[in-house]
């Protein structure tokens, strides 16, 4: 198992290659990703601000410049006014205009990058701007099962500290949850010498019906009642922003930035822990479904009048694959032997165990119909499957591929790739933290308005 700061990559199980490439470089592989695919989740986050009144400035022409100029240096990293002109179709002018109230806002700054073949004739070096990583420090949070994963980064992305923070109970109010993610954050503040009042903003990851626009929680199963309006309670309960988000889409949003959905229009991202969650990339961007919840493909149907999901339903794919299934599924057939976890069962099953067996291949048969499903309604080019080996081998198993194979629409073409990526825990708080970043820039071109810079 790779370490908690390592990134693994495993390629599909029969070749057995495993390539691990340090998380800070994959992290800024942000920057370099392509402005179209950030644009139409940009146009979002503006949209979210000024529907949700965060701030009551209108968005006008002045602030809009700032914010794509401030977008157009994040994805590039570094670039020089001139360059951002060309790539904004916009006026020198209007790029100077733009990038000196932003530095003054302290949210940039200028750095001498390499000469140019025409200023090197000058004798000068080219100025480059750049966003300033000491500008802000961003909290990328995922509530888990039995623990709250923290990652502190830096305006840049660049990763300061992260902690894990133990839970006693799997499930409690949304006001509980809330004050313990602050407890959270603020004892990864203290690794630093900080506390939480030095965060700028805290995205947090949730499995369940989460309408990110509006911090709304339908239902979701860290939190006992449904149909909850976080908004107010994280205004109460927390000194700065905070932005809550669907966990799996957190995951999807890690994976196009900078995991194995880069460079990819349409993929998807299947996540395997407690629950099944499904992150759905379309043309580049996150679809969520117009109420903000159209992606629980682990409460799709695969039995009638079939297995109890946490949901509350029957016959949910959850109810068979997820770890707390096959859990449920193992006490009850290993008798004499009773796993203790995923990682028990999958090792009595190597052992030659029949009942592991046999509890490992009900689920990944239901995985297969449950993926053929997705194949059939989408027709993606890659589909990730996100989680702990223990929990996500024996579902890209030949057997598994097979099944899928099967059950698509015969055309005469591949299959789409299934890829299996193991994130050691990093993954979540990491789509997280960049899903801050983006929501504090915009918060923060507001807040100039609001000081008449
Ligand atoms: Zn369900």
């Amino acid at each position: 198992m790779p370490s908690f700061d390592e990134f693994s990559i495993r390629a599909p199980r029969s070749t057995g290659d495993i390539i691990l490439i340090s998380s800070s470089k994959i992290f800024n592989l942000v920057y370099t990703i392509s402005k179209s695919l950030n644009e139409p989740e940009g146009a979002r986050r503006r949209e979210k601000v000024l529907r949700n009144g965060n701030n009551p400035t209108v968005i006008d022409q002045r602030n809009a410049t700032r914010l794509r100029v401030l977008e157009q240096i994040r994805t590039s990293g570094q670039i020089s006014r001139i360059d951002i002109a060309a790539s904004l179709q916009t006026s020198p002018a209007t790029v100077t205009s733009a990038t000196a109230d932003l530095m003054a806002a302290g949210l940039i700054h200028e750095t001498a990058g390499e000469a140019s073949p025409d200023a090197a004739k000058r004798g000068r070096p080219r100025v480059l701007l750049e966003l300033n990583a000491n500008s802000n420090i961003i909290a990328g949070v995922k509530v888990a099962r039995d623990v709250i994963m923290v990652m502190l980064v830096d305006f840049q992305g660049n990763e300061l500290a992260q902690t894990q923070f133990r839970l006693t109970e799997p499930r409690m109010s949304a006001e509980t949850l809330v004050v313990t993610i602050g407890r959270a954050v603020n004892e990864a503040c203290e690794t630093l010498g900080k506390n939480i009042a030095d965060v700028s903003g805290i995205a947090i990851g949730l499995a369940g019906q989460v309408v990110a626009e509006q911090n709304f929680i339908y239902w979701s199963s860290s939190i006992t009642e449904n149909n909850v309006d976080l908004d107010p309670i994280l205004s109460q309960q927390l000194p700065c922003p905070a932005f809550v988000e669907n966990d799996a889409n957190l995951v999807a949003k890690g994976e196009q930035l900078f995991g194995l959905g880069q460079g990819l229009q349409n993929f998807l991202v299947i996540t395997i822990e407690h629950g099944v969650g499904l992150g759905i990339v379309l043309g580049g961007a996150l679809y969520r479904g117009e109420r903000g919840c159209g992606a629980e493909f682990g409460h799709t149907k695969v039995q009638l009048d079939g297995a109890l999901c946490q949901c509350g339903q029957r016959g949910c794919l959850e109810a068979y694959v997820s770890d707390y299934a096959l859990m449920r599924e193992a006490v009850i057939a290993m008798q004499d032997d009773k796993p203790s976890s995923v990682a028990d069962i999958r090792k009595s099953a190597e052992d030659g165990n029949p009942s592991a067996i046999a509890v490992l291949e009900r689920a990944s048969r239901m995985f297969g119909m449950g993926v053929s499903n997705l194949v059939n309604l989408f027709d993606p080019e890659r589909i990730i499957l996100s989680g702990r080996t223990s929990s996500i081998e024996h579902l890209c198993s030949e057997q598994v591929k097979e099944h899928i194979r099967n059950n698509v629409v015969q055309v005469d073409a591949p299959t789409p790739e299934i890829l299996a990526h193991d994130w050691g825990g990093l993954m979540w708080a990491k789509g997280a933290a960049a899903y801050g970043i983006e929501q504090v820039s915009v918060l923060q071109v507001l807040e100039m308005n609001a000081h008449g810079a």
